[in-house]
């Protein structure tokens, strides 16, 4: 279930999707998503589905890990990320292949603790977590070239685009709980170059922290 043939069919289901970006879909092929999920669900890792993660969050649906990082990484890949919502950290070691540094904020703890764990088995202790509000970004390690949020709200926090470096792009979802779009913005100086793209469904950005 967790074969060479059942990851391949979750690439080519994600080609058939529309995501044309090689280093993305190789990603999609070597991550073991299996290990970011509970060992009774590891049989539908490589389903094109989110799945539950605990306390009422979900790892991502891969097909929008995926599209995500393509557009995250289309302009060029980003030297230093900031994303908001580790979650089970699947989306946090495609970014950590990719780009330099990685820096991760969760408001949940034990999801976190998890995750750190995770990463670390796979050898990605570079990554930096943060347990906290990733609605106030990372001010001490901003400017950020890019910024991708896996959870959505109806607007894009300022400290999120006051973060983001001149040339930066940020991906994530925005809009109501039942009807979100992934938006891209792009910064050139002072100027926000906002574009909504795909219909999406995420969980909810939310505010403060968990223990
Ligand atoms: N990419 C992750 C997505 C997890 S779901 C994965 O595939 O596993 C989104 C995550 O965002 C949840 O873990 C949720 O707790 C977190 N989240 C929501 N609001 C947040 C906030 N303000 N700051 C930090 N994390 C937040």
């Amino acid at each position: 279930m967790t074969s060479a043939r059942t990851r391949e069919r979750l690439v080519s289901r994600l080609r058939e999707k529309g995501i044309e970006d090689v280093r993305v879909l190789d990603l999609i092929r070597s991550t073991p998503r299996h290990l970011f999920i509970e060992e009774a669900l590891a049989h539908q890792a490589y389903d094109d589905t989110a799945l539950p993660i605990g306390h009422g969050q979900t790892i991502s649906q891969p097909w929008v890990v995926a599209r995500m990082t393509e557009l995250l990484i289309a302009p060029g890949v980003p030297r230093r990320v900031l994303e908001v919502g580790t979650g089970s950290g699947y989306q946090t070691a495609i970014l950590a292949a990719l780009c330099e540094e990685v820096y991760s904020v969760e408001r949940i703890r034990p999801l976190q603790d998890q995750a750190r764990k995770r990463l670390m088995s796979l050898g990605m202790a570079r990554v930096q977590l943060r347990h906290a509000d990733g609605g106030m970004g990372w001010a001490a390690e901003a400017p950020f070239d890019g910024i991708l949020a896996a959870c959505g709200r109806p607007d894009i926090p300022q400290e999120l685009l006051a973060q983001l470096a001149d040339g930066g792009r940020l991906v994530m979802p925005v809009g109501e709980l039942d009807q979100q779009w992934l938006t891209v913005v792009d910064r050139e100086g002072d100027t926000f170059r906002t574009t909504r793209l795909d219909a999406v469904r995420f969980v909810p950005f939310q505010r403060g922290i968990l223990k």
